[in-house]
C-alpha cells in the first residue's frame, strides 16, 4: 500500500472515533470537547505517531517505559500519558516527562514518584487504578482501598491524585463494562466531597476500542483507545 494511502485510513479511523465520542458526548449530556482521546501508540512506530499528529491528535499513551521514553523523544511535541504497570526502579523515566500517569496501584509507588517529584521540584499528576471487578488477576486498588490511600496522600508533597482509572475486563459483550464504569464513576461521586488534600480527581480514564463509548455514557473523560485506530 502506498504511504498516501495509509494516512488516509488512519484519517477515517480517526474521523470514525470522534464522531462516535461526539455522539457518545451528547448521550452524557456534554460535548466531545470535554472528552480527551487518548491514542494507545504501543503497536505503532513513530512515523505513524507523527502522523497522527499531524491529524489533530495530541495525546498518546504507552504501557512500556522503554517504549514511552523513545517516543516521548521522537515526538516531545505531544501530550504523552503513562498507561501501564510502573516499576518503582523506572520512575525516573516517566516523572517529569508524563502528563498523567495512570496506574498507581500502590502506596510504594506513589512514595517513589513523590521522592522523584519532591527530588525534580515537580508535582507529579496521576491517576490511581482502580480493580473495580476484584479479581485477584488484575492490578489495582480495591475499591475499598481507596479513600484511606486518599487520606494518605496529603503527606506526600508531590503526588497530585487527578482521578481514576480503570480497565474492565475484555467481554464478549461490550455492555458487560458498563457496570464497572458505573461503579467507578460512582465511588468518584463519593470521595469527591471529601476534600482531601492533594487530590482533584478531575479525570476518570475508562474505556478501550471495545467499549469506549459505553465508558462516556457513564462519564468517561479520558478514554484510552489503541486498536480502533492503529489496528
Ligand atoms: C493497550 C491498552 C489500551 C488500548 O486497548 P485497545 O483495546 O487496543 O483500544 C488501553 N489501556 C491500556 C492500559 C492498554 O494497555
Amino acid at each position: 500500500m502506498q504511504a498516501g494511502d495509509m494516512v488516509e485510513e488512519l484519517q477515517q479511523r480517526i474521523m470514525e472515533v470522534q464522531s462516535r465520542i461526539e455522539l457518545a458526548a451528547q448521550r452524557s449530556g456534554r460535548s466531545s470537547q470535554d472528552i480527551t482521546l487518548l491514542a494507545v501508540s504501543k503497536t505503532v512506530d513513530n512515523t505513524t505517531v507523527d502522523q497522527a499528529y499531524d491529524l489533530g491528535i495530541r495525546d498518546f499513551g504507552e504501557n512500556r517505559v522503554q517504549e514511552f521514553a523513545s517516543k516521548i523523544h521522537s515526538v516531545p511535541q505531544a501530550r504523552w500519558h503513562f498507561i501501564g504497570r510502573l516499576q518503582s526502579n523506572k520512575v525516573k523515566d516517566v516523572v517529569g516527562h508524563a502528563f498523567l500517569i495512570h496506574s498507581v496501584d500502590r502506596w510504594s509507588l506513589a512514595q517513589e514518584l513523590d521522592k522523584r517529584g519532591q527530588y525534580l521540584e515537580v508535582s507529579v499528576p496521576v491517576l490511581l487504578q482502580v480493580n473495580i471487578s476484584g479479581e485477584e488477576s488484575k492490578t489495582g486498588l480495591h475499591a475499598g482501598e481507596v479513600e484511606s490511600f486518599l487520606q494518605s496522600v496529603g503527606e506526600l508533597k508531590s503526588l497530585r491524585v487527578m482521578g481514576f482509572m480503570t480497565i474492565a475486563a475484555l467481554n464478549s459483550e461490550p455492555e458487560e463494562s458498563r457496570p464497572i464504569f458505573r461503579e467507578l464513576a460512582a465511588l468518584k461521586n463519593k470521595v469527591h466531597s471529601k476534600n482531601f488534600t492533594n487530590v482533584e480527581l478531575n479525570y476518570l480514564s475508562m474505556g478501550m476500542s471495545q467499549d469506549y463509548e459505553i465508558a462516556i455514557e457513564e462519564g468517561a473523560n479520558i478514554v484510552r483507545i489503541g486498536s480502533a485506530l492503529f489496528i
